[in-house]
């Protein structure tokens, strides 16, 4: 018997106290290690988040650039990605990603133009009609243990050797120097997925950061990706008796300042039993229709 999950998390020798996820994406299976309490907000309970307005840029910012790959090498111009960006505008308009940010007429606006500084600083760091794309958003999955990992490529392409490279778009900063090898071991997962569908390590990876047009690469070894595998498979097994003992420790950082469940922390003073149900109401609450005010003279 599984315990449902807004009942206190007691260990039980018949069952675990929550049930252990079948299926994580690899950065998912990683924010275990950055706060456990937060993992089981958002990976164990899946309690939705308010959406923020980089994450939503970002993603409309990607579907922009998909749609500018599925036209043939020679269509793609910088008018081009206009006029993909204006698609992509407009299919998540009444999105609930778009819809909750509650973006008045003004930050509508702005909202537009920092997308389009985004795809205009694209254009100056490659010539997307001299590359050989063969996938794009590949959703992908591999089994690490009793754990499905899955993630998607944004675009895998053939070098001129005809090496796998993957493609990874960022709309966020780049990382400064310290902090580059970090922001990279997220991006061996790639070369791991790779490995498994396709029986073959990419000869690149690389992180586009179109906001300050930087280009970070790495070419992973049979070494990073077994390593990979490796911590996977710890992290994996810490997940799994958390899940057992319903222990899952709030680790505080600098990440609570974007944390959306810091209300229900207990290093918060926060009840995490009651954030099943209230979470979800403030995320309701957040895509109702506003009634219009009427400004009187
Ligand atoms: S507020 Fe901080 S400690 Fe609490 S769940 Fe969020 S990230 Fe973890």
């Amino acid at each position: 018997m599984v315990a449902h999950m807004s009942e206190p998390a007691v260990a039980s020798p018949d069952a675990p106290a929550y049930p252990v996820p079948m299926s994580l994406s690899p950065s998912r299976v990683g924010s275990f290690t950055s706060c456990p309490m937060q993992f089981r907000f958002s990976s164990i309970q899946k309690l939705p988040e308010p959406p923020g307005v980089a994450t939503t840029k970002g993603t409309i910012v990607h579907r922009a650039l998909e749609l500018l790959f599925v036209r043939p090498a020679a269509d793609r111009t910088p008018a081009a990605l206009a006029v993909d960006l204006a698609t992509a505008l407009d299919e998540y308009s009444t999105h609930p990603d778009y819809v909750g940010l509650q973006l008045g007429a003004a930050a509508a606006t702005s909202f537009r133009a920092e997308c389009e500084g985004l795809i205009e600083k694209y254009f100056a760091m490659e010539d997307p009609t001299t590359v050989r794309e063969i996938g794009l958003e590949l959703w992908m999955t591999a089994d690490v243990g009793s754990l499905q990992l899955r993630g998607i490529i944004d675009r895998l392409e053939l070098d001129e050797q005809g090496g796998l490279v993957v493609t990874d778009y960022k709309t966020g900063r780049a990382p400064s120097g310290r902090f580059e090898q970090k922001s990279l071991a997220g991006v061996h997962f790639y070369a791991f997925l790779c490995e498994q569908v396709f029986g073959v390590i990419p000869s690149k990876i690389r992180l586009m950061y179109l906001k300050s047009g930087e280009t970070i690469e790495t070419m992973p070894t049979p070494q990073s990706v077994k390593f990979i595998t490796t911590r996977t498979k710890a992290v994996w097994s810490a997940v799994e008796r958390a899940c057992t003992t319903g222990d899952f420790r709030p680790n505080q950082s600098n990440l609570c300042n974007w944390c959306s469940f810091q209300q229900w922390c207990p290093a918060f003073d926060g009840n995490p039993d009651l954030a099943e149900t209230e979470a979800r109401a403030v995320y309701d609450a957040l895509l109702e229709p506003k009634p219009v005010s009427l400004a009187l003279s």
